[in-house]
């Protein structure tokens, strides 16, 4: 089996689910009483998040990178950030490791085309919905990302950081998450992409009749996969 080596804490909260996730794919394929090798580096939320808000990315993506490093060194195969915002660090990490690191927006790609779908809404951080390093990924392979207007961003983003994160599921938040949802999903939008690995905490398949690409699923799942390799 490989070993995977997981970036988390952004937050702790989706971390979890990750690990969840990683070791049910590995059982479930593998029986018996195997679970997923794997390497776990979390991080303090709250230094991360200040070099966020202060746009500090270079000195975030050194951080990052370090522990990417360090995850070699102690001998994962793989890298997989946890978060999908701090994949604006993606190249600068992968630039200084020589194992792969597993890109959240290549993963939720390949699920798009699978689905055979093209008018995708992109819910996240306002890192994600707003800056191009999550959506040229998909733009450039011909998928139409769809944002919401501003001030449903400033709901999701707040939602993400003063309750999601935090560990706080409000049923106020789910119902504004689907009427945002749904309001976009009348100007054509065929799915949705949970682009920040909390928001499964808050909206599942049920909650919506358009298909939902969950990205900590997707990339826990794949770790799984590639463990399994
Ligand atoms: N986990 C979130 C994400 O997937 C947000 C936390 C962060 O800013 O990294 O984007």
């Amino acid at each position: 089996m490989k070993t995977i080596g997981l970036i988390g804490g952004m937050s702790w909260e989706s971390t979890a689910l990750y690990y969840k996730l990683i070791n049910e794919y590995v059982r479930n394929k593998a029986g018996g009483l195997h679970s997923c090798k794997c390497i776990l580096y979390s991080v303090d939320f709250d230094e991360i998040n200040k070099l966020q808000i202060e746009g500090r990315w270079e000195e975030s993506g050194k951080i990052i990178s370090n522990i990417a490093k360090k995850l070699e060194t102690a001998g994962a195969d793989y890298i997989f950030i946890c978060t999908n915002t701090m994949h604006k660090v993606a190249d600068m990490v992968q630039e200084n490791i020589n194992i792969p690191l597993i890109h959240i927006a290549e993963v939720v790609y390949k699920a798009i085309i699978e689905k055979n779908l093209k008018n995708i809404i992109l819910l996240g951080t306002k890192y994600t919905m707003q800056q191009d390093f999550y959506k040229k990924i998909l733009q450039e392979k011909g998928i139409n990302v769809l944002v919401p207007e501003n001030d449903d961003m400033e709901i999701i983003n707040n939602t993400i950081f003063n309750e999601l994160c935090r560990g706080k599921i409000n049923k106020s938040s789910k119902e504004k998450f689907i009427e945002i949802i749904n309001k976009l999903k009348n100007n054509g939008a065929e799915g949705v992409i949970l682009g920040c690995t909390e928001i499964v905490l808050l909206i599942s398949d049920n909650d919506v009749d358009i298909p939902v690409f969950d990205t900590t699923k997707l990339h826990a799942e794949y770790a799984g996969e590639l463990a399994l390799s």
